[in-house]
């Protein structure tokens, strides 16, 4: 029976691997949805400042937090975050939410 949840353990780790994959968006992209998406809008808390996304720590690709689901071991929602370039306030988006919207024509 171990033979089967090593099997179990391996496609569950390709599926995590993919959806990584599939969130691991271009900053430059992320941001030009969001630009798409909110218009001229400022920051909510300084009114002056404009929303920026945050950088992976590797660069190149938008960074992602994610937050444990209370009393369900493994599972998590994850998000993308952006940072207001003056006064720091952060805005979170469900990165599976964002990164379907990406994808639709626009
Ligand atoms: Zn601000």
């Amino acid at each position: 029976m171990s033979g089967d949840t090593e099997e179990n353990d391996q496609k569950r780790d390709e599926e995590f691997e993919s959806q990584v994959k599939r969130l691991q968006v271009p900053r430059d992209a992320l941001q030009g949805f969001l630009d798409r998406l909110r218009g001229d809008l400022k920051c909510s808390f300084c009114t002056t400042g404009t929303y920026e996304v945050a950088p992976a720590p590797s660069g190149g690709t938008a960074g992602m937090l994610s937050c444990p689901v209370p009393h369900i071991k493994g599972l998590g929602a994850w998000f993308y975050s952006a940072s207001c370039s003056d006064c720091g306030n952060t805005q979170f988006f469900l990165a599976n939410r964002a990164r379907r919207l990406m994808s639709e024509p626009h």
